[in-house]
């Protein structure tokens, strides 16, 4: 099954999900935004009154939430329960949340485990997250590692943010990119950092286009170990 996974891994902001659901377009792949999950199960302790430091209540949380997650690259289709919360899942309180949730090990867990079987099916299938080339799909043939400086990163979320009709405050989005980046990369469980064979493209000086064109190439060198 990881024969047909292209996992593609790396910090907030790095142009991630952008470049890999372009990807997953020119691929005719399916394709699966895991951050999304993560970020869904923090709706869900939110929603619940429960404290995001509370790891036993929050990793039980995460064992009764249903959810459903769709594959296409164009149409994020995410549901709790039945309700569909695309939109809330990209909030600020569950910005701010969402590292503490995804550090508790029962929750990793389950989402590891429902990441995989989804992952079963027909065709290729581009897999989004920070964990996916070191511990989701470690025998995936194609790992990517996208990179990018902080500043990059903060002022392509903090545009995103303006075009969106949120605030415009580069500083508190630098700062936000760092605490998270910290969070992140030092927690207990699948910390953020790339596989030993991932191929690292740093997106710094690359748009949107650039680094698609780029993955597009790396993935047809590949190709010969992708189903
Ligand atoms: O990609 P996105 O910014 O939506 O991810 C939100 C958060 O979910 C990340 O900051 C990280 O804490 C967590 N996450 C994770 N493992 C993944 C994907 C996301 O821990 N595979």
């Amino acid at each position: 099954m990881a024969q047909a996974v292209i996992a593609i891994d790396g910090p907030a902001g790095t142009g991630k999900s952008s470049v890999s659901r372009g990807l997953a377009r020119k691929l005719g792949a399916r394709f699966l935004d895991t951050g999304a999950m993560y970020r869904m199960v923090t709706l869900a302790v939110l929603r619940a009154g429960i404290d995001p430091a509370d790891a036993q209540a929050v990793g039980d949380c995460a064992s009764t939430t249903r959810m459903s997650v769709g594959y296409s690259p164009d149409v994020g289709s995410f549901c709790l329960a039945g309700e569909d919360v695309s939109a809330q899942i990209r909030g600020d309180d569950v910005t701010r949340a969402v590292s503490a949730v995804s550090a508790v090990p029962v929750v990793r867990e389950r989402l590891v485990e429902l990441q995989r079987a989804m992952a079963e099916g027909p065709g290729r299938i581009v897999v989004e997250g920070r964990d996916i080339g070191t511990v989701v799909f470690p025998d995936a043939p194609v790992k990517i590692f996208l990179t990018a400086s902080a500043e990059t990163r903060a002022r392509r979320r903090n545009d995103q943010n303006v075009a969106a009709g949120l605030a415009d405050d580069y500083d508190a989005v630098l700062a936000d990119v760092r605490r998270r980046d910290h969070l992140d990369s030092t927690r207990a469980v699948s910390p953020l950092r790339a596989a030993s064979d991932a191929i690292v493209v740093d997106t710094t000086d690359m748009n949107e286009a650039q680094v698609v064109d780029h993955l597009l190439q790396l993935v047809t060198q590949r190709s010969g170990a992708l189903r």
